[in-house]
């Protein structure tokens, strides 16, 4: 039980235990060798709070924690239970889908978009509060066939979601536009913002 219990913290956060960013490498390794066995789809979504620093000053950090608790508790009930859902950073997470493509990958985040979008964060001190999100999008190995660049791809669609106005899925897309390398970073919001 011991053991369990120290290997729990190892790799899980512990503010939502959601897995860390530790075991990643471990996970990904294995997912990747799963997708190019079975000739399947990876997907990835890089998600990040939209304007969470003011949220924090605003109602304090606990406050903060106890959102970033529910925000991680909504993605683990709309993910499968093959999908990986990770605390990537303080208010970063990333969701790995295995056999799924780009396409199911992005209707994923617009769907987690809109849920977290329409949920309300409060507690009984306190008036409720909404939120948005950003998600970036990559998929292996549609986006990329280079496995080292999948989360590095699905930050730059984050990236962009955010410099393109925040709460909206942007989605790395290589297959559209693949006549020219630096063109093909064709970035696609997805649904109203
Ligand atoms: P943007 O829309 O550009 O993402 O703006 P932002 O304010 O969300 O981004 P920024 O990176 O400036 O700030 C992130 C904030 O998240 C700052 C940090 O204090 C807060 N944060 C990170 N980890 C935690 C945590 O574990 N608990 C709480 N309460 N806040 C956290
Ligand atoms: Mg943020
Ligand atoms: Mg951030």
């Amino acid at each position: 039980q011991l053991r369990e219990r120290l290997q729990h913290v190892a790799t899980n956060d512990t503010l939502t235990g959601l897995y860390n960013r530790r075991v990643l490498d471990d996970v990904l390794a294995r997912e990747f060798a799963r997708a190019d066995r079975n000739k399947s789809r990876l997907s990835f979504l890089m998600l990040d709070v939209d304007k969470f620093k003011k949220l924090n000053d605003a109602r304090g950090h606990a406050f903060g924690d106890q959102v970033l608790k529910k925000v991680a508790g909504l993605l683990v009930s709309m993910a499968r239970q093959s999908d990986i859902v990770c605390r990537y950073g303080g208010e970063e997470f990333l969701i790995v889908l295995p056999d799924c493509d780009l396409e199911r990958a992005a209707a994923k985040a617009e769907k987690i978009r809109l849920a977290i979008k329409t949920q309300e964060f409060g507690d009984k001190n306190f008036e409720s509060i909404f939120l948005s999100v950003s998600i970036g999008v990559a998929c292996y190995p549609d986006s990329s066939d280079s496995k080292l660049d999948m989360i590095k791809l699905a930050d730059e669609a984050l990236y962009h979601a955010k410099s393109n106005g925040r709460d909206q899925v942007c989605v790395f897309d290589m297959v559209r536009n693949p006549a020219d390398v630096i063109e093909a970073l064709t970035y696609t919001p997805i649904g109203e913002h």
